[in-house]
């Protein structure tokens, strides 16, 4: 069965998330760490995570990926951007860890015009900081769009973090991994409504398909190439539209591609609730054709 969900608000707390999960047809879900505008992360409470995991278990869920917030800058040229990047994915995996899990999935960031090879090292610099061999969680990086100075729009630049943090302390490489969005990287010049396989293909000369942990997935807006990162819902953008794209064989051929089978698949579409509902419907039966 399709481990496939949506991102969810978080303002109704952990078992509210599970219940809204299954009423849409969802084993899964993404939601963000804290408030996207910064400030503190609610303390746990221990029944509510406790609710959460029973209808997980209940409902045969697979792996949650949490999202950290976009506002983090884990490869500024501002010290203060970087510290708070930092300090903010600590607490984050820390409070991960008393959290169903396990994915964690942050973008690389922007390098703001030091180039590409010093937002690299900055961004190895944090992950070596924030992470530890015990944790549970996997923390993913995610391809992007490549939209002015983002870091992760190529495969080769997200393997090259991967293996850096791997050199330097190998006990963390199996907690590193990837999530792939599927708009991000059509908008960053991959092919995957023509040729998926050489997309994946692709990936796993770089960065290895076992990395691979979870696809996030959404059409665009824009054509391929575009580097603009605007999601579009499945079916009405250049990825899985008839007229602009490859029609909706293009997310059948995503939902049933065997290195993807068993992820988790986020949906992180323009919609409201009824609209991820049916999108869920949708996919999972173009996964079951
Ligand atoms: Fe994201
Ligand atoms: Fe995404
Ligand atoms: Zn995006």
């Amino acid at each position: 069965m399709l481990t496939i969900g949506c991102h969810l608000s978080t303002a109704k707390g952990y078992t509210a998330m599970g219940e809204t999960a299954c009423s849409i047809g969802a084993n899964t879900f993404a939601f963000f760490t804290r408030n996207p505008r910064g400030g503190n992360a609610r303390a746990l409470d221990r029944s509510d995570v406790d609710g959460l995991r029973r209808i997980m278990a209940e409902n045969s869920f697979g792996p949650l990926v949490a999202h950290a917030p976009y506002t983090y800058n884990p490869c500024s040229a501002k010290e203060s951007a970087r510290a708070f990047a930092l300090e903010a994915m600590r607490e984050d995996l820390e409070r991960l860890e008393a959290l169903p899990g396990q994915y964690y999935n942050f973008h690389p960031g922007c390098h703001v015009g030091q180039g590409a090879e010093r937002g690299v090292e900055l961004i190895v610099e944090t992950l070596l900081q924030v992470m530890w061999p015990e944790q549970r969680t996997c923390v993913l990086l995610e391809t992007m769009a490549g939209k002015g100075t983002e870091m992760g729009r190529s495969f080769e630049e997200i393997a090259e973090v991967i293996a850096r943090v791997g050199e330097k302390r190998p006990e963390l490489a199996d907690k590193l991994g990837v999530c792939l969005d599927t708009c991000h990287v059509h908008d960053g010049g991959y092919d995957v409504v023509a040729d998926l396989d050489g997309v994946l293909g692709e990936f796993d000369r770089a960065v290895g398909l076992g990395r691979l942990r979870a696809v996030h997935l959404n059409d665009s807006k824009n054509p391929r190439g575009a580097h603009k990162d605007r999601h579009e819902v499945i079916g009405a953008g250049y990825l899985g539209s008839e007229e602009l794209g490859g029609g909706l064989k293009v997310f059948s051929r995503i939902v049933r591609h065997p290195a993807l089978s068993g992820l988790p698949f986020i949906l992180e579409t323009p919609n409201e609730l009824d609209g991820y509902a049916r999108e869920i419907k949708l996919l999972r039966e173009l996964a079951e054709a």
